[in-house]
């Protein structure tokens, strides 16, 4: 647990979030900012940066997450989908706290 991050803050209810899945390792919840008609997010409920925070001690957290994408991937409806891992600011990461995004559907209502 992070004080100031927000992932951190979904993670124990401070903030709400439209969540999708929860288990005792990961949450996965709806972008707030969909880029997509679907757009959800997979979080470890451990605070990690980013991936290249990474090491071996996370090896079955990033293959659950991974193994995650598919499953809620066809939860919402999805026959295929593409994943994004922004890492570290020059990546375009915004949320210092890991996260792969999902995404499917075309593109979302508010811009078709
Ligand atoms: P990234 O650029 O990979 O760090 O992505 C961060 C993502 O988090 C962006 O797509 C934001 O729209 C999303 N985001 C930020 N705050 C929230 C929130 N409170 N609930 C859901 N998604 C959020
Ligand atoms: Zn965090």
């Amino acid at each position: 647990m992070s004080a100031d991050c927000i992932f951190c803050k979904i993670v124990s209810g401070a903030i709400p979030a439209k969540k999708i899945y929860e288990d005792d390792d990961v949450i996965a919840f709806n972008d707030i900012k969909p880029m997509a008609k679907i757009h959800f997010m997979i979080v470890p409920k451990l605070h990690v940066e980013s991936l290249k925070d990474c090491d071996v001690t996370h090896q079955a957290l990033l293959g659950k997450m991974l193994l995650l994408v598919p499953k809620l991937a066809q939860e919402q409806g999805l026959a295929g989908f593409k994943t994004l891992i922004n890492t570290g600011r020059e990546g375009g990461q915004e949320v210092f706290h890991l996260h792969i995004h999902v995404f499917g559907g075309g593109l979302p209502s508010a811009n078709t």
